[in-house]
């Protein structure tokens, strides 16, 4: 019989996800700043997931959170959203996502664009961006 493995995410340690490339699809880039494309469905999936795993999700953008909300509100998604106020320091509800344009704590950021840092030299970060 297999072991059951274990997850090593933990709960109410929020996790942070990108809103461009990631939640919406973003196939043309920025273009005038609206928000044109369809949303990943592996994303929201993935969220409601998470929350019911009760671990906290939030997005993390440099959009206007409003302008976000606006577009989430008339998808048809099963979980709600509201943005995080200026004075909360943690994201901790699992029943609605948050969101923000504050780099708030999280145990991870899902993020088109990042790059995981591990300790790499300047060469090796280099050489990460380099033609193989
Ligand atoms: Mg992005």
């Amino acid at each position: 019989m297999k072991e059951a493995k274990e997850l090593l995410l933990k709960e109410a340690h929020a996790v942070a996800f990108d809103f461009d490339g990631v939640i919406h699809k973003y196939s043309e880039g920025w273009k005038d700043g609206s928000i044109y494309d369809d949303y990943n469905w592996k994303v929201l999936d993935l969220m409601l997931i998470l929350q019911v795993s009760k671990i906290p999700v939030f997005i993390l953008s440099t959009r206007e959170p409003e302008q976000i909300k606006e577009w989430w509100d008339k998808q048809p998604f099963a979980i709600s959203c509201e943005i995080i106020p200026d004075d909360c320091k943690f994201w901790n509800k699992t029943n609605t996502v948050g969101i923000t344009n504050r780099k708030l704590p999280a145990q991870v950021y899902v993020d088109d664009r990042a790059y995981k840092y591990t300790g790499q030299t300047p060469q090796q970060f280099l050489i990460d961006f380099t033609d193989k």
